[in-house]
Formats: structure tokens, C-alpha cells, sequence
């Protein structure tokens, strides 16, 4: 058993730092990212330009449709690094590229056409909704329904907290098509066109992060049958399999990335700031808070990238995503939280990306899956398996 990165995953890793500290961390002075929308272009095209320079551009895009085809430990490593930075968007950070959420690469060749090499080209952008007013962590009791009429399907319901629905072309529906079947095959997953007759934006959400999701109202929208994405009552199981990624990349890898940085700076303001006669650095109540968060940090770094090589094997790894999730989400939490106490006022200032930080990973333990769901799941699937 060999616990360090391949070479070429440990140079990767090398080449992003650089990345972040020279071009990403500077930026944290000039530019933090509060509010809901891309980052302003002026910034994000010299970065992503960079970006592609190092061969940094649609990290999961197979290479047949020009992406850089990386697994899941690859990329995992690029946003441990990269989330170092508070300078980005927290979610639908577009550094490397067009957001493409894999359940598009189920297209078949027209839809592909139509949807996929549109969006990879940045022509066209699409946001996710699953989510309503009333089934949030459990999606199967969505209410939306879409019934075919002849070549089409009528869609009627209500999405809510859906992440850039006003600045998308496109939403990725989840709706039921069979109110019986529901999560074992009632669900379908439509590319429905926002400018549809029926499609209203009705309002948003403004949050503590500063993104606003979007709540959607679709009444009596008519969507061609040639727009369902995979099969007819197969959306859920894409669903489920994207977001399960996103678990272990964006609420996995993420926070390993963001305790680090909060590590690195309680560290180093301990060393410097004296009270008392002596630096912070020489207190064992501080030291304690140094050493829980190494070795937190440590043990879920372990978590994340196991877990990522084994989804790169073809393993399923559903429990394991739960509790890389669950772990990732809290010990980022933990150690944000500290940092911010060792810098004492100064941590509470917007002149530090610690606030910044303790509001964007105060949200992951509610997204994706909130923490107490996925403990109860991955409790069940422990308790079925074992006799
Ligand atoms: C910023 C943001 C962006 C989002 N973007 C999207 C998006 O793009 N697309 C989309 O479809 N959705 C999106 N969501 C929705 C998100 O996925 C849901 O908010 C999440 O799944 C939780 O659902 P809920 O808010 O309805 O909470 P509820 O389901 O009402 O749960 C409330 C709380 O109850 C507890 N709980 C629930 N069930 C159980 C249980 N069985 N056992 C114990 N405790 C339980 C948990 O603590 C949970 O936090 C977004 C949400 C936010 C905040």
C-alpha cells in the first residue's frame, strides 16, 4: 500500500498551488465573491485563459468532446487547491470552463447536438431542479408531474433554491412521470427551455453566502418528448449519481482545501500575535486547536482521496461519499470556526476570507444532502448489510 499521490497527481497538486497562491490568493484583496452571478468577466477571462494554458479546462469533459477527461481524484485535488482561495464564486465557479452537469452526456446524438456541444462551447447554460417547497432531502416525494400528450409531455409544479435558474437557458427538470413508481422509475429528467410558454422565474432567495437560488413555476408547460435526457423514469438514478460526485468533489474535496488555508493562517497568526507577554504560538489552549485541526484535516484529507480513487475504480462508493460529505463538511467547520477564534476580532473582519468561509461551509451541511439525512442512510445500508 503506497499513501502518497502518483507522480504526476503530486506535480498536478504542485502546479495548482502555484496557481492558487501567485494568481487566486492575491485577488482575495481586490475582489471576494458576495453576491449571486458569475464573477465579473474582467477577472474570470485572464483567469480562465491561464487556466487553459495549464491544461486546466473542462476537467470531466472526456477528450472526445475536448474536455481534459480527468477522474475524480484528479479533480479532486484541483479544487482541494483551488478552494484555498476565497476569491471565487463558491458554487458554479466557471475557472475551468462552462459548468456541464454529467447527466448531459446522456443525450443521445441529436440532444448532444442540441444541448451538450452547445453548452461545452459556453453558448448555452443550463441550471438543475430537483428541489420544491416541500421535497427537499426527500426528493422522491416531488410533486411536479409531466404527462404525455402525444408527442410532448404537460409539466406542471413548482421548483425551488434552484442555483442559477436566472442566468440559464435551460433547466435540467427532474418531474414525475409515474406517480406510482416515483425514485423506482417514476422520475425523468427533461431539457426544458426557461423561455417556454408557462415558465415563470417567480422569485429568489437571497442567503447568507450571497447567491440567490431561484424558485421556478412551471404551469402547463408543453416540453417535446425528444427533450427527456435518458430514459423515461431513469432521472433519478442520473440524478443520484451526479450529486453523489458533487459530494465527494465539491463537499468533500472543498472543505479539506479551505481548513488548510484556515490552518496555515491560525499557525502562522499565533506566531506573531503576543498577548500577555508571550505569542499566542506558546498557549496550550491554542496549540490544542492547532493540533485537533491537523489531525481532523489529515484524517479526511485520507477519507477524500480514497474515496475518490475507489470511484475512479469503478467501485461503488455510495457510503463512502456520505461519510466523506458528513466528515469533510463538519471538520471544515470545526477549524473555520477556531481560526477565527486564535484571530480573535481581527477574524471576525471582511478583511479576512475567514467569515467568508464560515458562511459558504455553514450551507454544505444542508446541501447535496443534509448531514443528518445522510447519516441516517448510510446507518440503514450498514444496518441491511450486516448479519
Ligand atoms: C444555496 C442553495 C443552492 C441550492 N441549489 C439547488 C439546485 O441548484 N437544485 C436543486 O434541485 N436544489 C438546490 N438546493 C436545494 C437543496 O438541495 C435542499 O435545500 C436540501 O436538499 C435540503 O432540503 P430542504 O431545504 O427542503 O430541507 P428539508 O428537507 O426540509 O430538511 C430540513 C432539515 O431537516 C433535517 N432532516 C430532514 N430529513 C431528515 C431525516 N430523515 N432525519 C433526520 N433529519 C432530517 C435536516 O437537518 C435538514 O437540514 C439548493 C439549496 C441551497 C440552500
Amino acid at each position: 500500500m503506497d499513501f502518497n499521490l502518483p507522480e504526476e497527481m503530486q506535480l498536478l497538486k504542485d502546479t495548482v498551488r502555484r496557481f492558487v497562491d501567485k494568481e487566486l490568493i492575491p485577488l482575495e484583496h481586490e475582489y471576494r465573491h458576495d453576491s449571486e452571478g458569475p464573477m465579473p468577466e474582467r477577472l474570470l477571462k485572464p483567469l480562465q485563459e491561464k487556466a487553459k494554458a495549464m491544461g486546466l479546462w473542462m476537467l470531466d469533459v472526456p477528450s472526445e468532446y475536448g474536455g481534459a477527461g480527468l477522474g475524480l481524484l484528479p479533480r479532486c485535488i484541483i479544487h482541494e487547491e483551488v478552494a484555498r482561495a476565497a476569491s471565487l464564486p463558491f458554487r458554479g465557479l466557471e475557472l475551468f470552463g462552462p459548468e456541464v452537469r454529467p447527466v448531459l452526456f446522456h443525450c443521445n446524438e441529436e440532444q448532444k447536438e442540441r444541448f451538450l456541444k452547445p453548452v461545452l462551447r459556453g453558448e448555452i447554460r443550463f441550471c438543475f431542479a430537483q428541489t420544491e417547497p416541500d421535497a427537499g432531502s426527500d426528493p422522491a416525494a416531488m410533486r411536479t408531474r409531466a404527462v404525455r400528450d402525444g408527442d410532448s409531455f404537460i409539466v406542471n409544479g413548482t421548483k425551488r433554491f434552484i442555483t442559477a435558474a436566472g442566468r440559464s437557458d435551460y433547466v435540467q427538470l427532474m418531474a414525475l412521470t409515474d406517480p406510482v413508481k416515483r425514485a423506482r422509475g417514476g422520475i425523468t429528467c427533461f431539457a426544458v427551455d426557461l423561455k417556454s410558454p408557462g415558465v415563470v422565474l417567480e422569485r429568489n432567495w437571497p442567503t447568507m453566502m450571497g447567491e440567490a437560488p431561484w424558485q421556478i413555476l412551471f404551469d402547463n408547460v408543453r416540453v417535446p418528448a425528444a427533450n427527456v435526457i435518458g430514459e423515461v423514469g431513469g432521472g433519478f438514478l442520473l440524478a443520484q449519481k451526479w450529486i453523489s460526485e458533487g459530494r465527494i468533489r465539491g463537499h468533500g474535496a472543498r472543505p479539506v482545501g479551505i481548513a488548510q488555508r484556515a490552518l496555515d493562517m491560525m499557525i502562522e497568526y499565533s506566531k506573531i500575535r503576543v498577548t500577555f507577554g508571550r505569542p499566542l504560538a506558546d498557549r496550550q489552549a491554542i496549540q490544542f486547536m492547532i493540533a485537533d485541526s491537523a489531525m481532523e484535516l489529515h484524517a479526511t484529507r485520507l477519507m477524500v482521496y480514497e474515496c475518490a480513487w475507489r470511484q475512479d475504480q469503478g467501485e461503488d462508493v455510495r457510503n463512502l461519499s456520505y461519510m466523506v460529505k458528513v466528515t469533510a463538511t463538519e471538520m471544515a467547520s470545526r477549524v473555520v470556526d477556531r481560526a477565527i477564534q486564535v484571530h480573535g476580532g481581527l477574524g471576525l473582519m471582511k478583511e479576512l476570507p475567514l467569515e467568508w468561509w464560515y458562511r459558504q461551509i455553514r450551507s454544505t451541511r444542508i446541501t447535496e444532502g443534509a448531514n443528518e439525512v445522510l447519516r441516517w442512510r448510510l446507518a440503514q445500508n450498514l444496518i441491511r448489510a450486516h448479519n
